[in-house]
């Protein structure tokens, strides 16, 4: 007997007409529920950018195949969602392989290669990965039903309990695994009575179906009963995979197609990079405050979510105690989206919201947008590519234009214009902390130098900062570095404005600061304020300029690699290091300052959460100028990170490289209640005690008799 089977054996010719009839229904039903997503999509604002496609679909193969943001952080998730997809994809392909063996090749080509070793090998491999299909189910199950980790419950930060309870999504969850579990088992169902009925040797090739089909045999279940049940069993699997595909532009099995168009279309700048207002935007164009403001790539983006909760697990807001979840977010932006654009308005149904009503207040209320720090934990976590943080930043945007902001923030950012600097100072005192140094910094206004240090707000103005901008001038004095700064021209680089949604004066401190730098010689910028770095670096050059920035960690480490620093000995200490967000996320600058740690001799050891898994202080986004939105008694994000430190065995400092990370956590390690067991040190403080100039000037006034700016 050939090795083969038929795909219709035993059904009559209407049968087969009657099947193909649900074909073209099913496939019908999938058509038009893409055609009406697609269609959504387009009525978003601006064109769906798709540039560079091939480079796009290669990315999106790539992470998609590797499964590369799935298994992050949850390794067992991973594996079980790597299991279903390829189990998923090998059925698939096995059942494009039958039509086009049905369809094309018997009937047109005249071509039967569905037998012998193709059949056989064709047979072993859909039952292995059948069975790959139904453990990655069973892992799903369990981390949903048993393990239930935070990131999968529906608790929402900023409701109160039963406010807009979540109760479909969890119907929605397991009637998802429900339906690909059963269509896994009638599929083995199937395969077993189709062996029970007919039993032929070859079929040992399907070993699951052999076994199961056997035992069938066994229980009795042979000829004319074993017929009647297969026969049961291919309308009942057969029905309900049509209903799947068919379902698939409407239910939870949508993130199928959305979340890989999603990877494909992401902009790999988001968050980093905002996007300019249009030119000469009208207020209502300005930032997002109906959901019609969105642009397709994000209205797509809502449709990808797959409910993970990564970025839910990874908010520092979520996990303080303030009223934003991303996910909440992103999944509240897409219930509007739906209830105004989606399959009602197709069906010519009344909306159940009103396309052209705000969506700021409700659902997306003001104090969720100003909870938000900007650290792009989300966005970097985020499996599927959704860019949380420029949509949360674009309706930040509009609640500013409507002036709708925490009065400190408002103040603030009025100091900002009127004074260049967040702390309202004379913009003539910028520079005085260099009056405590016994050597004069160049203005580099007058005089060329190889470095223009742009020393930006905290490290100017705050006076705990400034024990650090003194120590890193003296080190680069003493290192024989030619450098100099821009005394009272200096303005606030405007990082921070951006990220609070002040696109106007953002644009104003950039054209002030680009019109001092440019006038000034230099080969490159040097700034020990990571915000500052990040914004000079890659949001400054819409205005033409090109320059070098460098953060001081990466030129300490120069400094110590060309031999211009020498430690005069190794330090010794156990230090742990955090992560700034803007060096590290944002810019990818992690191996540079534990490299200077290295080098000076001080044993790193890692908290938990470090490099791009790094957790922020909680300054970020212009936080650090609002009042507190917490809403319980849940550690701020500083004092769980000074927690988390402290955990660590035995460690002598908490290392930082960010003036808003010294206030920050300076403070969280009183606040915390740790003060006397870890102490913080920036990271040139370190660098200076271990060099033999530390034995000839004082560091950073701690032996009290530093004058202070
Ligand atoms: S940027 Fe940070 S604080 Fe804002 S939503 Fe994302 S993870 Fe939360
Ligand atoms: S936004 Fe992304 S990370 Fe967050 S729940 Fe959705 S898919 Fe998961």
């Amino acid at each position: 007997m050939t090795p083969t089977r038929s795909t219709f054996a035993g059904l009559s010719t209407w049968e087969i007409a009657f099947w193909y009839g649900l074909i073209a229904v099913s496939t019908a039903i999938f058509v038009w529920g893409v055609a009406r997503l697609v269609l959504k999509y387009r009525r978003g604002r601006g064109p769906f950018e798709f540039d560079r496609p091939v480079a796009r679909l290669r990315r999106m193969a790539a992470v998609v195949l590797s499964h590369s943001g799935i298994k992050r952080r949850d390794p067992l998730a991973g594996a079980g969602h790597f299991l279903i997809f390829y189990g998923f994809v090998v059925l698939f392909i096995g059942t494009v392989i039958l039509a086009f063996q049905d369809d094309v090749a018997k009937p047109i080509l005249h071509w039967d290669f569905f037998r012998n070793g193709f059949y056989e090998g064709y047979s072993l491999f859909l039952d292995l990965f059948g069975a790959a299909l139904v453990v990655g189910l069973a892992i799903m199950a369990y981390k949903r039903g048993i393990e239930k980790p935070f990131r999968l419950r529906y608790w929402r930060p900023d409701r109160t309990e039963g406010e807009r309870e979540r109760r479909r999504y969890v119907i929605g969850d397991w009637t998802f695994l429900g339906v690909l579990f059963f269509l896994a088992l009638t599929g083995f169902l199937l395969e077993s009575f189709r062996i029970a009925e007919t039993n032929p040797s070859f079929e040992v090739w399907s070993p699951l179906g052999w076994s199961v089909g056997h035992a069938f045999r066994g229980l009795g279940l042979t000829g004319r009963a074993a017929a009647d049940a297969h026969f049961v069993q291919w309308w009942v699997h057969g029905v309900v995979a049509l209903g799947f595909v068919a379902s698939i532009p409407f239910t939870k099995a949508l993130h199928m197609l959305t979340s890989s168009a999603s990877v494909a279309s992401r902009d790999e700048r988001a968050g980093r990079e905002l996007s300019p207002l249009p030119p000469d935007a009208k207020p209502d164009e300005v930032g997002y405050g109906t959901i019609l403001d969105l642009s397709p790539r994000y209205l797509l983006q809502l449709d990808a979510c797959t409910k993970c909760g990564k970025c839910h697990a990874a908010c520092p807001a979520t996990t303080s105690g303030y009223p934003l979840s991303p996910r909440d977010v992103i999944l509240d932006l897409r219930e509007v989206a739906e209830g105004a654009l989606g399959l009602r308005h197709e069906l010519g149904v009344p909306p159940l919201h009103d396309p052209s009503a705000s969506i700021l207040g409700d659902p997306i209320r003001p104090e969720t947008l100003w909870s938000c720090m900007q650290c792009m934990a989300c966005v970097e976590i985020c499996p599927v590519g959704i860019e949380h943080v420029p949509i949360i930043n674009q309706l930040r945007r509009r609640l500013v234009e409507r002036g709708e902001m925490d009065p400190t923030l408002q103040q603030t950012l009025e100091s900002i214009y009127e004074s260049g600097n967040s702390f309202g100072e004379a913009r003539r005192k910028r520079a005085r902390w260099a009056k405590g140094l016994d050597f004069e910094v160049k203005d580099i206004r007058k005089e060329p130098a190889e470095i223009l240090w742009f020393v930006g707000d905290y490290a100017s103005f705050d006076p705990r900062n400034q024990l650090v901008t003194q120590t890193l001038a003296r080190l680069l004095h003493g290192a024989g570095v030619d450098f100099g700064i821009l005394y009272d021209a200096e303005r606030n680089a405007g990082c921070d404005v951006r990220r609070v949604g002040e696109e106007g004066l953002f644009n104003h401190l950039r054209e002030e600061n680009v019109a001092a730098i440019s006038s000034c010689t230099f080969d490159r910028i040097l700034t020990w304020d990571p915000h500052s770095f990040h914004t000079l670096r890659n949001e400054y050059s819409a205005l033409g300029v090109d320059w070098n920035v460098i953060h001081h960690s990466q030129f300490l480490l120069e400094l110590l690699e060309d031999g211009r620093l020498t430690p005069e000995r190794p330090l010794g200490y156990r230090v742990t290091y955090h992560d700034p967000c803007t060096l590290g996320r944002y810019n990818g600058v992690y191996d540079e300052p534990r490299r200077v740690l290295a080098a000076i001799g001080a044993e790193l050891v890692e908290m938990p959460r470090s490099r791009s898994n790094s957790f922020c202080c909680g300054a970020g986004g212009g936080r650090i100028w609002m009042t507190e939105l917490k809403r319980d008694d849940a550690p701020r994000p500083s004092e769980q990170r000074i927690d988390e430190a402290v955990a660590l065995d035995d460690i002598d400092y908490f290392v930082v490289c960010c003036p808003k990370d010294v206030t920050m956590y300076e403070d969280a390690i009183k606040t915390s209640g740790h003060q006397g067991e870890i102490e913080l040190r920036e990271l040139t403080e370190l660098v200076w005690e271990s060099l033999d100039l530390s034995a000839q000037v004082t560091v950073g006034g701690r032996d009290g008799k530093e004058e202070q700016p």
